[in-house]
């Protein structure tokens, strides 16, 4: 085996991947997945049917969609004093990943708060080095920090600081086995299924510089990712399909706090990958999907998302309602 995966002292909601042996590295601008081998269990999926497409460029463009006018996570207007709530814009894809699709007057600033908060624990804890090596476009333009901490624990976690110029970057998103809402999988099952790992610069001599001869990617908290995931997809579908058209099931999961350390257990209920549907090379940065998931003998509003499409990254599906 050329790696191990440890989920980390808090249990089962945070895991990273450990390269043991620098050599188990993916080859500098290739993509690959770890680990590799050993018997895994399919379990019985439903079929996503394809509908509307919309594509995100690697040059970050911005655009408004029509103003949505409540909250799309509680679907309030006014307060509990029945005035008219702030109602803030809500980004499609999060900004810090170089998109600047907005959907005006969609969120509540209860609801906002929430998504705000594990958005920006994402940005930091998975995105930021991948950001500043692909120079995406956020908020405040490219992001200005030039020493990002580097993993070199292997059961616990005890970081280095490395400048950028050396600071090995791999993507790494997770696979995940298909959503219990439309598979044979239970419905509290909480591991991924391995990690696709896209080497941005990762150089094993490089390392050698610093006597680094192991370390981890960024651990992901698999609860929030999750939660980012459903919020595209929701927001998407809500401007889409339009208000009141469907049943939303992702909403409530979104606008849920789980502060770190914090056990969830349903996380993947709505959120996976299917393993039948294969993944065509993309030259986007991401992708958005709207479509149908025949399951079971029911047909669910579902949402492809795939972020760093163009680094053949993983489509997630979501059944939103
Ligand atoms: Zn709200």
């Amino acid at each position: 085996m050329r790696g191990d995966v440890s989920p980390s002292i808090e249990g089962r909601r945070y895991w990273k991947f450990g390269w043991n042996d620098l050599g188990g590295l993916p080859i500098i601008g290739k993509t690959d997945y770890q680990p590799k081998g050993g018997a895994f269990r399919m379990f019985a999926e439903g079929v996503f049917r394809a509908g509307h497409l919309l594509t995100f460029p690697a040059q970050k463009t911005k655009g408004k969609l029509e103003a949505f006018g409540r909250c799309v996570y509680c679907g309030r207007q006014k307060d509990e004093h029945g005035q008219p709530l702030r109602l803030t814009s809500e980004h499609i894809i999060p900004e810090f990943l170089g998109a600047g699709l907005e959907l005006p007057d969609a969120s509540c600033p209860t609801c906002q708060k929430i998504t705000a908060t594990f958005e920006s624990s994402i940005a930091q804890d998975i995105f930021d080095p991948v950001r500043k090596s692909f120079s995406l476009i956020g908020k405040d333009g490219v992001l200005k920090k030039t020493n990002f901490p580097l993993d070199i624990g292997r059961e616990t976690s005890a970081h280095e600081f490395i400048p950028l110029i050396h600071f090995p970057t791999i993507l790494v998103l997770p696979m995940l086995y298909p959503a219990a809402s439309y598979s044979r999988r239970p419905r509290d099952a909480d591991d991924p299924f391995n990690f696709r790992m896209f080497n941005i610069n990762a150089d094993p001599k490089a390392l050698q510089k610093y006597a680094i001869d192991q370390f981890s990617s960024q651990a992901i908290d698999m609860v929030r990712f999750a939660q980012m995931i459903a919020k595209i997809a929701h927001v998407y579908a809500m401007h889409h399909l339009g208000y009141g058209t469907f049943k939303p099931l992702v909403a409530d999961f979104v606008r849920t706090d789980f502060p770190p350390g914090v056990r969830c257990k349903s996380h993947f209920e709505y959120v996976g990958c299917l393993w039948q549907a294969k993944d065509a090379k993309s030259p986007n940065l991401h992708e958005i999907e709207i479509g149908k998931i025949d399951w079971n003998g029911q047909s669910l509003n579902a949402v492809r998302v795939r972020l760093f499409a163009s680094c053949d990254m993983p489509s997630y599906y979501v059944t939103v309602g």
